[in-house]
């Protein structure tokens, strides 16, 4: 069995945003030989996701505006995690937003959906983070 490890690094100008790592994760996928196996790619830090959906500017507009109903950046002092941080609603933000994806690997390539789309999801950014991308199989 083969294995490949690939980190991807970020560092988002913003607090928020959504990067689409599809290409990335392809890259990694030709670098590993793998034809036919898994593909986990999961975000390293715990304000920050990795999800699969559609690459479309206005699903996005609605993540965000959903995330912000559900757990508002300010007031920062609504949540008990706030003190020493600010971050509390990116906790929670990554929470929902989910950790991982895990992709099949069919004939060499990511066997994805019609629309599916791997993104990275920043909740605090303006700092550095990591991807881990894990590739097993044959
Ligand atoms: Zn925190």
């Amino acid at each position: 069995m083969k294995t490949h490890r690939k980190e991807l690094w970020f560092d988002l100008p913003t607090r928020r945003g959504f990067v689409n790592i599809t290409s990335d994760v392809e890259k990694a996928l030709k670098a590993s030989g793998v034809q036919e196996g898994l593909c986990l790619v999961n975000a390293m830090h715990i304000t920050a996701s990795v999800f699969i959906n559609d690459n479309e500017s206005g699903l996005h507009q609605d993540f965000e505006r959903w995330l912000e109903k559900l757990a508002p950046e300010k007031p920062y002092s609504q949540y008990a995690h706030n003190g020493a941080e600010d971050n509390a609603d990116a906790h929670l933000k990554r929470t929902i937003m989910g950790r991982e994806v895990v992709v099949a690997i069919s004939g060499g390539q990511l066997d994805l959906g019609p629309w599916e789309a791997i993104f990275y999801g920043e909740f605090d950014g303006r700092r550095r983070k990591r991807v881990l991308i894990k590739i097993i199989g044959e």
